[in-house]
């Protein structure tokens, strides 16, 4: 089933930050997917500006090489880039100081979609949005796309909402969260919603607990002092897993309409439960054979900074008010992995004697790799050999099933829904502000405390104690390797 490519109108993208990491990673090499895709329009323009003192065409090879780079040789196509490379455009700008403003001006058109992404430190957010609404740039249309880390704790995410706030309505405003970008993310609200099969299901009475993983195997080195500022439970639980909490544990909005679908979010963060210490774990990883310890990659021999979180979260409503939600998420583990698994109960009993493997049922939500969705059944193993039971996965692997060499990248869904004006996979204000009021008080009993976090092994499944936070439940961990 090849996907549906539906053009959006020409627009200008005004890329702050244009120079740096994720513009080349990401931004740049996902608007050229849209451009070979057919679905940003030539007439379309991307205006990159930072502080780099740039011509438009040492800005088309910084392009080119982000493309070279960032995009399969196998869809890259020269006289595609040449064009796609004639649409981009710099103009140098610093977010603090007078330069470059009215070149800006006279650059965007007023008659297509204006969108500014802000690709920079939240630091500079207050400062580029008042510059864009006094300088005249920004009009009622405009869009603004901002990044994370939206805040550092509650204090922070109020400042930058007012200081948003006060240039741009919020139905102008779109956070990202490339997490919610994700197809498999978009396809547990329909697996859920445009199904009548698991709604009945989806509570307390059947489902005995949530697990939510997201693993790297990746270290903090290159972003040592940004990370050890923040941490997993800042850098990833606040945001990412958050939202993933959230889409599984909603109730079916009204509509799928950004607001509705907001506000059930909302509802939910706002009936999590305070954690008490004896529910989170944090660690730290150790010095291997991979690379360095965390303290090492940081820079700070002393940091009591966690390079791993796991939680076992309550929601306090009558959908889930004894089926306990364990997060986990961490760096330098064994496998890349991110994953949602729903455990279903036990049947109440049994007819067979339990000879053979048998399992309740487990929905997996898988992320990365291979994004997709897996239903574990139980049935009786072929063959003569009595009623023997088995449990086999029900894969839907989206690659596979719908035939696609290429899911969208989350950035590319993103950006073109940033155009079409939708919000709905973007988070609110009130939300960000939510998710801070639940985790700042988490983390400022570990300051108080003084909270040492666990040391593990480089390649493993995270400290001990993790193990035990869901052992002690009588429960299991899926195993990163499964
Ligand atoms: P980066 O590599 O440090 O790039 C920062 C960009 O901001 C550069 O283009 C820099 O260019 C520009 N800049 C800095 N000061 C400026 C100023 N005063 N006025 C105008 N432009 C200025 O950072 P990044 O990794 O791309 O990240 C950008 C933002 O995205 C950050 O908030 C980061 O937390 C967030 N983010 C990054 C990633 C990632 O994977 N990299 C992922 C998620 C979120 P000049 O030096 O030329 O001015």
């Amino acid at each position: 089933m090849a996907s549906r490519t539906i053009p959006v109108d020409a627009f200008d993208i005004v890329l702050f930050g244009a120079t740096g990491d994720l513009a080349k990673r990401k931004i740049i090499p996902s608007l050229y997917r849209r451009f070979l895709a057919g679905q940003m329009p030539a007439e379309a323009r991307l205006i990159g500006a930072a502080r780099s003192d740039l011509t438009d065409d040492s800005f088309r090879d910084l392009v080119r090489e982000s493309l070279e780079e960032f995009v399969s040789a196998k869809i890259r196509d020269a006289d595609m880039t040449a064009q796609f490379c004639d649409l981009c455009s710099y103009i140098a700008i610093d977010a603090k100081g007078d330069g470059g403003w009215d070149a800006l001006k006279s650059s965007v058109r007023d008659e297509v979609t204006k969108a500014f992404y802000f690709s920079v430190g939240p630091n500079l957010f207050g400062p580029l949005s008042s510059q864009l609404r006094e300088k005249g740039i920004a009009c009622e249309n405009s869009r603004l796309v901002v990044e994370k880390p939206f805040g550092h704790d509650l204090d922070s995410a109020r400042k930058l909402n007012a200081d948003l706030a006060a240039s741009f309505d919020e139905d102008q405003i779109y956070r990202i969260d490339h997490f919610l970008g994700k197809e498999t993310v978009q396809n547990l609200m329909a697996v859920r919603f445009a199904n009548v099969l698991f709604e009945p299901l989806w509570n307390e009475r059947f489902i005995d607990h949530v697990q939510v993983t997201v693993a790297e195997t990746v270290g903090v080195g290159g972003r040592g002092s940004y990370y050890d500022d923040s941490g997993a439970m800042r850098d990833m639980v606040q945001n990412h897993l958050m939202q993933l909490l959230c889409l599984i544990a909603m109730e079916p909005p009204a509509a799928f309409d950004p607001d509705r679908l907001r506000d059930e979010k909302l509802k939910v963060i706002r009936a999590l439960d305070p954690v008490p210490p004896a529910d989170v774990v944090r660690g730290q990883y150790k010095a291997g054979p991979e690379g360095p310890s965390y303290t090492e990659d940081a820079e700070n021999p002393d940091s009591l900074t966690e390079s791993f979180v796991a939680l076992k979260v309550g929601i306090s409503n009558w959908r889930w008010k004894h089926t306990p939600f364990y997060l986990r998420t961490g760096k330098r583990m064994t496998r890349r992995v991110s994953e949602i698994v729903v455990q279903f109960k036990e049947t109440p009993h049994s007819i067979f004697d339990r000879e053979g493997t048998s399992a309740p049922n487990a929905l997996v939500i898988r992320l990365q790799p291979d994004e997709g969705i897996e239903l574990a059944v139980t049935i009786k193993e072929p063959g003569p050999g009595g009623m023997r039971l088995t449990t086999v996965p029900l894969d839907m692997t989206f690659a596979d099933a719908l035939g696609e060499d290429h899911i969208p990248d989350a950035y590319e869904r993103l950006i073109m829904d940033v155009m079409r004006g939708d919000q709905t996979l973007f988070m609110r204000g009130d939300e960000v502000e939510a998710a801070w009021a639940w985790t700042d008080p988490i983390i400022d009993r570990w300051q108080e405390a003084g909270d040492k976090p666990h040391p593990y092994a480089q390649g493993s499944s995270g400290p001990e104690q993790a193990l035990m936070l869901m052992h002690r439940d009588g429960r299991r961990w899926r195993d990163l390797d499964a």
